[in-house]
């Protein structure tokens, strides 16, 4: 036992030590953003994007300086140990000598929150449009466990209980677009398909999921595959196409609280109204064999749903849309069950 309360006491300095090597590092990006000349690029992107002050500060954003190693001097010099730098991805060691380079360099600096609001990770993003990856994350480290991670959700999470309702996004700007607009319950699941991890933790705060993703084919899809993760958790599964080209950050912005509430209430659907919608718009309907195909995707889903009397309600509503009765929907519904 002692020995276990040894470990226990390194394991919880080590992750004191990165959580303060975090929080180190967010004064500095955010210092970076506002007072220096070189930061003059980042100021007008986030101003071009419509981003003011108090935005900025409550989400903490920041800039990462392009010199190679600033942040890992700069945070030596002021005390914080080199084994909290590196255990907390913000610094890596060089190939090329002994020395350390910032993970983070050039870009703009999104912090991720825990539930709590505590610093666990960064993302930043490059200025415009360069060749470089839009958006590179800190690695997996011994506070941040990407999959289980939801984006805003400290900021959101009053807001979900109260309205009993997640507005689930896929990225860092339409979390932040939205809440600077005053929807507030809504999170992102940062770009990774849906987790049931991160489903769980969405639940503890309510029980209804609003998916809006981008219109472009991958956000669809991904939005497709998160149908049945949030179905297995038990939660009430809305979804909402946005016009082609959009994101709720660019929706949001064009056009509007109110709009963007308007459409949400007018043509968000659940996930059964939204899966025959869907296959209606391919033709998928109309064709005998790929209708069935189409009932045994959205029995399936109903299939994941732990709770019987929603899995009844749900078959018969298929049933009143498909017309084959009964009998076949539930025998189906059977055969899955027993596979899943
Ligand atoms: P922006 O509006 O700044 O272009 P976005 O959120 O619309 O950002 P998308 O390309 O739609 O960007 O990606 C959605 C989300 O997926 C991002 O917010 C980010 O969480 C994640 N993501 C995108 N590209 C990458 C990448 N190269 N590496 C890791 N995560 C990424
Ligand atoms: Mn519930
Ligand atoms: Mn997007
Ligand atoms: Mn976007």
């Amino acid at each position: 036992p002692e020995k276990d309360d040894e470990e226990f006491d390194e394991q919880h300095h080590l992750r004191e030590g990165i959580y303060y090597a975090l929080k180190y590092a967010g004064v500095f990006f955010h210092r970076h953003l506002v007072e220096t000349d070189e930061a003059e690029k980042a100021r007008e992107y986030l101003q071009q994007r419509g981003y003011d002050r108090s935005i900025i500060k409550k989400y903490g954003l920041g800039y990462a300086p392009a010199g190679g190693d600033k942040l890992y001097k700069t945070a030596i010099d002021s005390g914080i140990k080199e084994e909290y730098l590196l255990e907390s991805g913000l610094v890596k060691p060089s190939n090329r000598d002994d020395g350390f380079y910032d993970a983070f360099r050039g870009r703009l600096m999104f912090p991720i929150f825990n539930p709590s609001g505590k610093v666990i990770a960064y993302a930043g993003r490059v200025l415009g449009e360069e060749k470089a990856a839009k958006y590179i994350n800190s690695p997996q480290t011994k506070v941040y466990d990407k999959s289980s991670v939801l984006y805003g959700i400290n900021f959101a999470k009053n807001e979900i209980r109260k309205t009993d309702e997640v507005i689930l996004v896929e990225g860092y700007t339409d979390v932040i677009s939205l809440q600077q607009k005053g929807i507030d319950n809504v999170a992102a699941s940062s770009g990774t398909s849906l987790t049931p991890r991160q489903m769980k933790l969405l639940h503890r705060y309510g029980d209804t999921i609003t998916m809006i993703y981008d219109s472009d084919s991958a956000g669809q899809r991904a939005m497709k595959r998160g149908i049945n993760i949030a179905l297995r958790e038990g939660m009430d599964v809305n979804l909402l196409e946005l016009p082609k080209g959009e994101d709720p950050d660019s929706f949001v912005r064009q056009f509007g609280k109110d709009s963007f509430l308007e459409m949400k209430k007018e043509e968000s659907e659940n996930f059964l109204t939204y899966q025959i919608h869907k296959a209606k718009e391919e033709g998928r309907w109309e064709n005998p064999a790929e209708k069935k195909n189409v009932i045994s995707e959205i029995l399936e889903s109903i299939a994941h749903m732990p709770d019987p009397v929603s899995r009844e309600t749900f078959v018969q509503h298929l049933n009143s849309k498909a017309k084959v009765g009964d009998r076949a929907l539930f025998d189906e519904l059977g055969k899955i069950r027993k596979d899943l």
